[in-house]
């Protein structure tokens, strides 16, 4: 699987960052995340997939964000002003997607690619 520094990179990328986010990857499987002021970490299972690894960070990543703004990250196309998509693993795959239709919109590291 892609280094979890390189999958944390490209999740980070759909989700926006504003100027004063930072995300970075410290040594057994943390991640550091810095919104102004504050500090979160989390840290990943080393025995998951990639997968899970994958809609993993990505929903925690999420989660600190949109603690943060206030406001859903990243928005749904389907209906930008009512919520985030979902992070999942679906078939093997990590994916975003509409929680509302179900409907799948982006492989998660590709949301802005495809
Ligand atoms: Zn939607």
């Amino acid at each position: 699987m892609a280094s979890l520094h390189d999958l944390t990179a490209e999740i980070w990328r759909d989700l926006g960052p504003h100027a004063d986010e930072t995300v970075s990857v410290e040594p057994a499987g943390v991640v550091r995340v810095r919104t102004g002021p504050s500090s979160e970490e989390f840290s990943v299972d080393a025995d998951d997939s990639a997968t899970d690894a994958t809609w993993k960070v990505a929903d925690q990543l999420q989660a600190i964000l949109i603690e943060a703004r206030h406001q859903p990250v990243p928005t749904c196309p389907r209906h930008p002003r009512g919520h985030p998509l979902r992070a999942v693993g679906s078939d093997g795959s990590p994916v975003w997607i509409c929680p509302e239709d179900d409907v799948t919109i982006a492989t998660i590291g590709r949301l802005h690619t495809t």
